[in-house]
């Protein structure tokens, strides 16, 4: 009977995924990722409870053990619950992306740690349902409250790593799990998850110039103020535009042409006229060259997918370094779809909250044509973009799509 509950669940929740899987947007998928992490914290905080509840302990050391293997799955899974459930709201923009902190940022994270894991420790010397249950109650509803608040205080541009972080908690609540059910493949596989996912974060917050310990812990070791150019509407002065037929003109005379794409690009589905394009030029000698930053879009590696989708050839595709000292070089740049990753500020604002984020150096070419909707809004962390106001940079508007097959049908 049990075995057959378990393939009814394993086959309900199966096909919930897949279905899910199937039918989920490439932009959205990192709020599939922070949605799924937080099962895995769930589960672990029920794995957790339902052991606690069917061996609420006897005296002697196993005891110890036992109750300390479920306070630290509690601990961790619940941190991931909530910190994953926020992530999610932020990423799919049902609530804003800004960070919040509290008066007293360090304090708190700081505190709410030592405070969960003293309670831990006072929980291993509980004997029996009465006596533990409130206290991993209380250990519960601070770690729920430390997760959210984790997620909540971390901003900007850093969300890429959050949801690495996150993948990485998940993986150690689920080892955390295995501890509790005694089940070494749970462990294992939980412990690879965990290390891998810290590893990555580590790596990105290399490449996004980041304190590794800042945002694993919530933006821990800032004055825990929000930036002041947070949001602020900065005048910049005015833009100038372009039509896809100047565009099409700057594109016959220009001899070097980088492509900046962004999560525009992705949304407009411009990636098989953009391709077109590349081949266009290529054709007529033109060196064109990609340049991909590495949190471009909404996932790691989202632009390269959806360049090798379209056919784009690979040897033409280059990673932010690889192009970053060259674009005083270059004749025209194509910002498609892009904004934060191209946005001059974080280099010249040290109050915006991208500040220290590298960015593509685009400002640096002849020409910047900059594919946008309208003017009205930011990109993903919310800031003004001053390079749309640059004399050397002009506003191609309308849907990038659009756009780019009405230069195409201009040359
Ligand atoms: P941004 O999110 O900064 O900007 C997107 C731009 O695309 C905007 O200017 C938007 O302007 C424009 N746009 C949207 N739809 C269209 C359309 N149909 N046609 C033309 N333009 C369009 O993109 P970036 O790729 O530069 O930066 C990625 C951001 O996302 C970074 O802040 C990164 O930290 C964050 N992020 C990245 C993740 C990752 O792993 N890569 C994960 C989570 C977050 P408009 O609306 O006016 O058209």
């Amino acid at each position: 009977m049990t075995f057959l509950l378990i393939v009814v669940a394993l086959a309900i929740g199966g096909a919930i995924g897949i279905f899910k899987a199937k039918h989920v947007k490439m932009t959205e998928m990192p709020e599939l990722v922070a949605m799924l992490h937080s099962f895995v914290g769930a589960a672990a905080v029920l794995v957790g409870f339902c052991s606690f509840i069917t061996d609420p302990g006897e005296p002697g050391v196993e005891n110890v053990w036992h109750m300390g293997e479920v306070g630290l799955a509690v601990f961790i899974g619940a941190v991931t619950l909530t910190g994953s459930v926020v992530a999610y709201l932020k990423l799919s923009a049902k609530i804003s992306g800004k960070p919040r902190t509290l008066p007293g940022h360090n304090g708190i994270i700081v505190g709410a740690i030592v405070v969960a894991l003293v309670l831990i420790g006072f929980f291993t010397t509980t004997i029996g349902l009465q006596g533990g249950l409130p206290l991993l109650l209380v250990i519960t509803a601070l770690s729920l409250a430390l997760g959210a608040y984790l997620v909540l205080a971390i901003g900007g541009g850093d969300m890429p790593v959050v949801v690495s972080m996150l993948n990485s908690y998940s993986g150690w609540a689920a080892a955390m799990a295995g501890f509790t059910l005694g089940n070494d493949l749970l462990i294992i596989t939980g412990a690879l998850v965990g290390s891998s996912g810290a590893y990555l974060s580590y790596i990105m917050c290399q490449g996004m110039n980041r304190s590794f310990v800042s945002v694993i812990l919530g933006g821990f070791g800032g004055d825990g103020a929000a930036p002041s150019g947070a949001g602020e509407a900065k005048d910049y002065g005015d833009y100038t535009e372009a039509t896809a037929e100047e565009v099409a003109a700057m594109l016959k005379d220009a001899k070097r042409v980088v492509i900046a794409p962004g999560y525009g690009m992705a949304v407009a589905q411009a990636q098989f006229p953009v391709a077109d394009l590349t081949r266009r030029l290529i054709d007529a000698g033109v060196d064109v060259k990609f340049g991909i930053h590495p949190v471009a879009g909404r996932m790691p590696g989202h632009m390269n997918v959806l360049l090798a989708e379209a056919k784009v050839p690979y040897d033409n595709v280059f990673e932010m370094d690889e192009v970053n000292d060259d674009f005083g070089d270059v004749d025209v740049v194509l910002v498609i779809g892009a904004n934060d990753t191209v946005n001059p500020a974080a280099e010249t604002e040290p109050d915006s909250p991208i500040a220290g984020m590298p960015v593509m150096h685009v400002w640096e070419a002849g020409k910047v044509i900059v594919f946008k909707r309208g003017m009205g809004n930011a990109g993903y962390a919310g800031v003004q973009n001053p390079l749309f106001f640059n004399e050397n940079t002009d506003m191609l508007l309308g849907d990038a799509k659009a756009s780019t097959d009405a230069i195409l049908s201009a040359l």
